[in-house]
């Protein structure tokens, strides 16, 4: 009978990224602290509209024309091209030559999504490598469409340094035509980026073992406050794989404007240039090709994307001046992030902290990879009510004057009791 069709569904556990919001909400102490999510804060540990977010929305609310239609299916042409103008760059040899197909997503994960789906519908056999570690919902996404993940070393916590060797080995050794999900910048959740030397090593060899880079771009201008600086990784690519293979870029306007629950975001394919007298189909036929895929996969899922986010996305990116103010509101953040790194770091120097701190300052954009084991970070959320991610990765946006000391304290504090405790080292 279907009556018990439901009956033996199993319950799982909760997100546990989620979950700690919801403990921090019933926390009834006073001084507590959310290093958990990766969401910006300004210095009264408060979500921040940007200005030219603002602004833009101004702006289209006082035109007669705004209103709630439907987007097309491949969502507003204007954030399309303009994300894909930032991203790759204005004077862009792939877009010059027409190479790229972007469709709007919802935000970052809505594009990986879109990828994921597009790479198992074609390419079922493909193996998708993350970085260990990497954002959890990485595996969900690419396993949830049936694709095979394994992994790439990229974290060398003895050293809290990239390990490169390692990195490059995995690209040797894995199957040629895998897919290597490359995080452009701002690693999450180690807050560690490849230098630009090692960028041209890391891609070099994709090039050699035949690899389909994916980039997860979802703090470009967050790391450096500069768009360019922190696209440096997807343009060498672009450029290094027009003649080898295509490219997938997944693109977040989620912390870069600020526009987290808009779920604004985009996916660009970007196709290689054809071997020169090969007799196959030209470059327009395989872009339209694709745009056609792309429409029928966010046709069946969402229909069409969301607007409001997305206008509000656009008209920043084609308006001079809201691009200036924007540009100006991701230095604003970025700075911001920068100075609570310091100011952490001097503190726990200060305290004399068992340990070496400075990864904290060589680290950039939301997280910081702190090094503090599980059970530190269980005891700084119920001795001192610093909640982070049970990895010891910290939301270094959740930090502000009012709240580091306190935070440094608690470090201090549970650091020395499992010194103590157990003589663990950092
Ligand atoms: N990729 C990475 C590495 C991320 O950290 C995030 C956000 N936490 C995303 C993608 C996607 O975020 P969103 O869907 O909010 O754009």
């Amino acid at each position: 009978m279907s009556r018990t069709l439901l009956n033996s569904i199993e319950e799982l556990p909760g997100d546990a990224l989620f979950a700690i919001k919801q403990r921090l909400a019933e926390d009834p102490r006073d001084v507590k602290v959310d290093l958990g999510i990766g969401a910006y804060r300004d210095n009264n540990g408060k979500p921040w509209v940007l200005p030219a977010v603002r602004k833009a929305e101004t702006l289209i609310h006082a035109d007669p024309s705004f209103n709630h239609e439907y987007l097309g299916i491949n969502g507003l042409p204007g954030l399309t091209s303009g994300a894909a103008r930032i991203l790759l760059g204005e004077t862009s040899n792939a877009l010059a030559e027409k190479r790229v197909v972007s469709a709007q997503s919802l935000s970052g994960t809505g594009a990986l999504h879109i990828a994921a789906k597009f790479i198992s519908k074609f390419f079922p056999e493909k193996v998708i490598y993350l970085s260990d570690p990497t954002w959890a919902n990485h595996v969900s996404i690419f396993e949830s469409q049936g694709l095979k993940t394994a992994t790439y070393p990229y974290w060398d916590a003895a050293t809290k340094s990239l390990n490169l060797k390692g990195f490059l080995k995995a690209i040797e050794e894995s199957p040629r035509g895998s897919v290597f999900v490359l995080h452009a910048c701002a690693h999450n959740p180690t807050g560690l980026d490849p230098s630009e030397s090692e960028w041209v090593q890391i891609l070099d060899a994709c090039v050699k073992n035949d690899i389909v880079p994916l980039f997860d771009s979802a703090y470009q201008g967050f790391a450096s406050g500069s768009l360019d600086k922190d696209a440096y990784a997807v343009r060498l690519g672009v450029s290094k794989f027009a003649e080898s293979a295509p490219i997938f870029i997944c693109q977040s306007f989620a912390k870069n404007v600020g526009m987290y629950g808009e779920r604004c975001g985009c996916i660009h394919i970007v196709v290689p240039r054809p071997e020169a007298g090969s007799s196959g189909r030209d470059v327009p036929q395989i872009a339209k090709a694709i745009t056609s895929q792309l429409s029928k996969i966010t046709r069946s899922e969402v229909s069409n994307p969301p607007a409001y986010g997305a206008k509000i996305v656009s008209k920043i990116l084609n308006d001079e001046q809201l691009t200036a103010q924007w540009h100006e509101d991701m230095i604003t953040m970025s700075q911001r992030i920068t100075k609570m790194r310091h100011s952490l770091r001097d503190k726990l120097v200060e305290l004399g902290t068992p340990g070496n701190w400075d990864h904290i300052v060589n680290q950039c954009g939301m997280f910081s990879y702190t090094g503090l084991t599980k059970q530190m970070v269980e005891r700084l959320e119920s001795e001192h009510a610093v909640y982070m991610v049970a990895s010891g990765r910290a939301s270094i946006a959740g930090l502000n004057d009012n709240n580091v000391e306190h935070v440094a304290k608690a470090i201090d504090e549970v650091v020395r009791h499992f010194q103590s405790s157990s003589s663990s080292k950092l």
